[in-house]
């Protein structure tokens, strides 16, 4: 069975503290509605090894205070306080063989029905490998993603990944690891944590926002790589056959990175993927440092030293 990484330690209640402090009460709406807003963010050494950056990190938090509006949650950090507890997080936790992922989290810890809500920023980390993902086979799911009027896609709420769960429990008894949700017109909106990408006609193509698919920071990465390499990307609906007969797909993802498909729903793709070769190998120099980009920015650590994260700071 899989377990979740249990971190020495978390960001909760304006500080960093023991993973085992990180609880809410059963009572507050974050657990009785599922009311929350997130973002997960990457960090990767970089090529130094000495140096550590956080990609894109003013876009997520913008994208967070976009969903916390929509769910008319106040947020209860700035950008310079968001900041310094991700990086005071990953200091108290990197380590050099392994790259981060944060989850960023604003539970609602107050407040009932949209009254005296208030809620906390809560981070946690883990640990990812420095390899790049391997192809994998994927299926298109009978279950579907909610539309705007229901679950807006466009909010990074958890509750917008019930549907992702039974997508993948779905996708775990056919052999796939990821599936492909499809919007309420039966089109491509995502998979069940990234979003769709493939080539046809040697172009690139991704379904919009408005298909079902979350704001992605990684498809808009991809899109800047592609355009600096005359690449031409095409935002516009997707049919799902015509991902049938893709002459490349990719996942992609601030956790996926970019992820190469090889099958879907038993359609074997072409063995090369050139487009995606191409992009990926560009996306791993830039997230890495090896060269820049005006597509990525990275939030870099300060090289303090390592040890007992400060305790006593309370925001
Ligand atoms: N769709 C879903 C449902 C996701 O969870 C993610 C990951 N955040 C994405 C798409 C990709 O978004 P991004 O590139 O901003 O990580």
């Amino acid at each position: 069975m899989v377990q979740l990484q249990k971190p020495q330690w978390v960001y909760f209640a304006g500080k960093i503290r023991p993973w085992d402090e990180a609880v809410l009460h059963v009572s507050c709406e974050a657990v009785t509605r599922g009311l929350n807003v997130f973002e997960g963010l990457k960090g990767y050494w970089q090529e130094d090894g000495v140096n550590f950056g956080i990609v894109a990190m003013p876009r997520h938090f913008a994208r967070l205070q976009r969903s916390a509006r929509l769910l008319h949650i106040p947020c209860p950090v700035n950008y310079e306080q968001f900041e310094a507890a991700c990086h005071d997080l990953i200091r108290a936790l990197y380590e050099p063989s392994r790259d981060m992922w944060v989850r960023a989290t604003l539970y609602v810890i107050e407040g009932h029905w949209g009254e005296g809500t208030v809620a906390d920023l809560v981070l946690t980390a883990y640990h990812t490998p420095k390899t790049a993902p391997a192809p994998i086979d994927i299926g298109v799911s009978t279950w579907q993603r909610a539309s705007d009027v229901t679950v807006p896609p466009r909010v990074k709420t958890s509750t917008n990944y019930q549907v992702a769960r039974l997508a993948r429990i779905e996708g775990r008894k056919r052999g796939y690891s990821e599936m492909i949700l499809l919007n309420q017109w039966g089109r491509v909106a995502e998979g069940t944590g990234s979003c769709v990408m493939m080539v046809r006609d040697g172009k690139v193509v991704t379904p919009p926002a408005s298909e079902g698919a979350l704001e992605s920071i990684t498809t808009q990465i991809i899109s800047d790589i592609c355009e600096s390499l005359g690449i031409e990307v095409i935002r516009r609906p997707i049919d799902r056959t015509e991902l049938y007969i893709a002459e490349e797909i990719c996942l992609a993802g601030t956790l996926a990175e970019i992820v190469p498909v090889q099958n879907i729903d038993d359609y074997a793709l072409p063995a090369e993927s050139p487009i995606f070769k191409k992009v990926s190998a560009k996306f791993w120099d830039v997230v890495r440092g090896v060269e820049k980009h005006p597509a990525v920015d990275l939030s870099m650590i300060d090289r303090a030293p390592q040890g007992l994260p400060d305790m006593g700071r309370v925001r």
